[in-house]
């Protein structure tokens, strides 16, 4: 292994308390009349029974949720009342592969994408949803919002950027994200830092770029991220290892050559395995 590379939000700390600050911005956004129905949603989608859920894809266009198979084809769909369709239906509704994107196809992958979800069922357009995604991550910034170092996490880092070269790849934008690695003590550990990478879109192109940069091959690549279908699925099938944080456990040990449940099982991992004097 000669490159790693980490998602930002849920895979270098795990706070979870700014998606609730999050859904009330999107909330705000709304018609008075729809914040209640909006409120009830979101926690029926943390509390998991809702047909919304982490792993899901919501098709925002047909308001329909999908749940895809492994290559990527619909194997069953929602209503949003948690009607479910025929197979017949399904079959003659999205015959062919689904690409998700970033404007109506939207995967599900983590936390970030219930509240802008549910924004979009209740009548948000994308400007709008991003727009409150922004003052979260301002919000982030701030002195308000606290956050939990993991333990050995940064140690960890220090070490391996004398051996290994460190990517940073998240689809936030810079000013955020560099608050967050400075609050985080990671402010000088990456050799390299993706913003706004338009993952899973962009994913695979941003691989071949490390490794023309790097002068390295897929299998020399570590992708570690906690969104599946962004960090992990586009990096596997480019033959890359991959560590897959699952804290919604909606994945099976076939995710990932490794599939963790939270932060510190990888630093523990990856300590134990290229810590001090391991190289
Ligand atoms: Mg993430």
């Amino acid at each position: 292994m000669k490159v790693i590379v980490f998602d930002l939000d849920g895979t270098l700390y795990e706070d979870t308390h700014h998606f609730d600050y999050y859904a009330k911005r999107i909330e705000e956004k709304l018609r008075e009349e729809k914040r209640t129905f909006f409120r009830k949603d979101y926690e029926a989608v943390l509390f998991g029974t809702h047909p919304l859920k982490i792993g899901s894809v919501y098709d925002a266009e047909e308001d329909l949720i999908l749940l895809l198979d492994g290559d990527g084809f619909v194997h069953s769909v929602y209503e949003w009342n948690g009607n479910k369709w025929s197979d017949d239906d399904v079959q003659t509704k999205y015959p062919e592969r689904i690409a998700v994107d970033l404007d109506n196809m939207l995967s599900i992958g983590d936390l970030w994408w219930v509240p802008s979800a549910l924004g979009r069922h209740y009548g948000l357009t994308n400007k709008e949803t991003y727009a409150a995604f922004l003052e979260t991550r301002t919000f982030m910034m701030s002195p308000h919002f606290t956050m939990e170092r993991t333990a050995g996490l940064a140690e960890l880092l220090t070490q391996l950027r004398q051996h290994l070269f460190l990517v940073l790849m998240t689809n936030s934008p810079r000013p955020d994200s560099e608050a967050i690695l400075e609050k985080l003590g990671l402010s000088n550990v990456f050799h390299k830092k993706i913003f706004q990478a338009k993952k899973p879109v962009d994913t695979a192109k941003h691989l071949k770029t490390i490794c023309l940069e790097v002068g390295v091959r897929y299998e020399e690549i570590m992708s570690i991220g906690d969104n599946w279908r962004n960090d992990i699925f586009p990096a596997k099938q480019l033959g890359c290892q991959t560590i897959y944080i699952d804290p919604h456990q909606i994945g099976t040990n076939e995710s990932a050559d490794v599939v963790v449940r939270n932060v510190g099982e990888w630093v523990n991992l990856l300590r134990n395995k290229y810590g001090v004097s391991k190289f």
